[in-house]
């Protein structure tokens, strides 16, 4: 949960999470979509969906125990070498390293090492660097831990306090003066734009009519208002229905896109096969996203 995500957020999530999958079975025979409920409001619901994915496979494959070792945990859906280290030498106790973007500029910084952080190579040394670190290690748990910490709170990309790093008298970058400019920024990915026409349409009884995205990519399996997507330009209100009237437009940001939605009210709409008119409590137990959720409190009747 808290990958990407901030520490007040989770901490309202977490215990009623606890609650309602107190144990690798319940999550395991939850439905998705229940999950998804439970993680409304967390963002990236990836990863709900994978730790969903994950206990069933926990389930199914070690009846219900977690498996120690780095290759059976890898083999687990949503576990990469990072997370598998983490259980093997935090849960485990094993010598098993861990790297992730603040291990690494740790590493390249004690070794001045200017390579991109982001290279192959670089990868590939970070992860032999910090092998070497956990087999000298006392304690793995510790090592490991000590260097993430390092790495987001001391140790930062931009402001960096060595004067209070523990390590300083090791670290060939401060010796070497290249503190700031090693590693080197990374190149930004162009993000790509997304324009969303979200239409608001309520019932009589002031139900709102929502359907739920299909499977695969951006807020897959999650509940939204009726929203059409385009590439390359928003919709023109002549092609969403008579009446339709566009009540705010804003934009909504992901790691890889910038999601521009117009939101309309809408008089004249026509039901389509899988839409739904529901009330506040019915959507309150669906997975529903940050930006659907903004749309949703813009209806004169739901989350007023
Ligand atoms: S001395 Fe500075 S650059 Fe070197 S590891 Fe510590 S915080 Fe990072």
């Amino acid at each position: 949960m808290l990958q990407q995500t901030q520490v007040s957020r989770v901490l309202e999530k977490f215990e009623p999470f606890i609650e309602r999958f107190p144990s690798i079975e319940a999550l395991a025979s939850a439905d998705e979509e229940d999950v998804l409920g439970e993680w409304s409001g967390l963002g990236y619901y990836r990863r709900a969906r994978m730790l969903h994915a994950c206990a069933k496979a926990i389930v199914d494959r070690h009846d219900g125990e977690v498996p120690r070792d780095v290759e059976s945990l890898m083999d687990l859906p949503g576990i990469g070498r990072y997370t598998a280290g983490a259980i093997a030498s935090m849960v485990f106790g094993d010598r098993e390293p861990l790297v992730d973007g603040n291990v690494t500029r740790v590493l390249q910084r004690l070794h001045n090492n200017p390579n991109q952080q982001t290279d192959p190579e670089t990868i590939k040394w970070s992860w032999e660097r910090a092998s070497a670190l956990v087999e000298a290690s006392g304690d793995p748990a510790v090592l490991n831990e000590s260097l993430m910490e390092l790495g987001a709170t001391v140790c930062t990309p931009k402001r960096i306090k060595c004067s209070v790093c523990p390590i300083a008298e090791h670290c060939q970058a401060l010796s070497a003066g290249t503190t700031e400019s090693v590693p080197p920024p990374k190149p930004r990915a162009k993000r790509k734009e997304l324009f969303c026409t979200a239409v608001l349409v309520t019932d009589p009884e002031g139900r709102v009519l929502m359907e739920q995205r299909g499977s695969d990519g951006l807020w897959g399996n999650m509940w939204q208002v009726p929203t059409m997507e385009t590439e390359k330009a928003p919709m023109d209100v002549l092609e969403i229905g008579e009446g339709a009237a566009l009540v705010e437009s804003f934009v909504h940001q992901t790691t890889h896109r910038i999601v521009r939605f117009d939101v309309y009210r809408c008089q004249s709409w026509e039901q389509r096969e899988g839409q739904v008119y529901l009330d506040e409590d019915q959507i309150g137990a669906l997975g529903v996203s940050n930006a659907q959720r903004r749309i949703l409190s813009l209806s004169d009747t739901l989350f007023t």
